[in-house]
């Protein structure tokens, strides 16, 4: 059997002590040799009564010796490479696990709580960030693939009559003036929904698109869908779908994303739309947007609960049909209406 008289060099500590002499390890066989600098023995033993714990990192190795006492080295390759040639031989070494520790117990409790940490608190302020750092670009590229690939999928032309586009689109003219961004950056588009019926919802680069069934829906009622209209301003205005995007990213996607190393998984996402389309809103940016809604319409000389209205009627719809997925898509809605209402009535008698 070939044996590798090459010594690793290391500490020993003898059996029972904290003191430590420096000491090189030798392996013949199935033998080892324990010696000191000046080549005297310290110890000797055998492979099969000799545990070695596990490689980990760069953490020094640790061989305890049947009469207890310790060798340690921080040459990890050369005690896999005695590991590997022992294992050959019958002569096992005997692994054993770091011994149960608090210390490690505390470090896997602090790697759960930093892990928990980063979602809890960093995640929301990474997302702060990269809405702050994202160009302008970057939303209309998203926009732009969201609605071309509805188009291939699920949308077909409008057959509104021109007169029902016009009085909408007046209406919205008024709103997007009023708003607290550039009004060149929104746009109304008018589709038939198909899949998605009666909607209306707005891309982060401002484009706003409302459905013919949702004009069928409100059954002449220009003003509520004004108000809904309103309501998707606002969710351009408070970026949320660029929120939203960003919180699905996940906290390891938005470091690679603002330390600009956009992945090419990241960039179908950002260029097909596939992102934007799998996204829902949550209850707190819905509210917000209700009450933007609320207050842009009032700016605009219209019924500020017109948005309110659209609620009841989603409510009365339900009544009559309650297969209509629209509330799948709208939960909560008598308590978003008595919101928008108190919500009003403050607005009214703050002025
Ligand atoms: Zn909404």
């Amino acid at each position: 059997m070939p044996s590798d008289p090459q010594p690793i060099a290391g500490i020993w500590y003898p059996e029972q002590s904290n003191r430590f002499v420096r000491a090189s390890l030798v392996a013949e066989g199935a033998n080892l040799s324990v010696l000191a600098e000046d080549g005297a023995l310290l110890t000797s033993g055998v492979v099969s009564n000799t545990t070695v714990t596990e490689r980990v990192g760069n953490v020094l190795r640790r061989l305890t010796l049947a009469n207890g006492s310790v060798f340690e080295t921080p040459d990890n390759d050369a005690i896999d490479a005695l590991v590997a040639v022992a294992k050959g031989g019958r002569a096992g070494w005997i692994h054993r696990a770091e011994r149960f520790h608090p210390r490690l117990v505390m470090f896997a409790v602090l790697a759960i709580l930093f892990i928990i940490g980063i979602y809890r608190f960093a995640l929301p302020a990474l997302v702060e960030l990269a809405v702050a750092v994202t160009p302008p670009v970057v939303p209309e590229i998203m926009a732009r693939g969201t609605l071309q690939t509805l188009d291939a999928t699920t949308f077909d032309t409008t057959a509104l009559s021109p007169d029902e586009r016009s009085k909408l689109r007046e209406g919205f003219e008024r709103l997007k003036a009023r708003s607290g961004l550039d009004s060149g950056r929104f746009r109304l588009e008018f589709r038939q929904g198909g899949l998605i019926g009666p909607n209306a919802f707005a891309l982060p680069d401002g484009t706003v698109v409302i459905t013919d069934e949702l004009v069928k829906f409100a059954d002449g009622d220009t003003e509520l869908l004004l108000g809904v209209l309103a309501h998707e301003i606002g969710h351009v205005e408070l970026e949320h779908s660029l929120r939203q995007f960003y919180r699905s990213v996940g906290a390891a996607g938005l470091i690679m994303l603002i330390g600009g190393d956009i992945g090419s998984g990241m960039e179908d996402i950002l260029v097909q739309g596939g992102g934007l389309l799998a996204l829902s809103y949550s209850r707190a940016q819905e509210a917000d947007a209700d009450r933007h809604s609320v207050r842009l319409m009032a700016k605009a000389g219209y019924d500020p609960e017109a948005i309110g209205r659209f609620f009841t009627l989603l409510e009365s719809k339900l009544h009559d049909d309650s297969g209509t997925n629209i509330l799948a898509t709208h939960p909560g809605t008598p308590e978003r209406r008595k919101a928008v209402h108190e919500y009003a009535q403050e607005l009214q008698s703050a002025n």
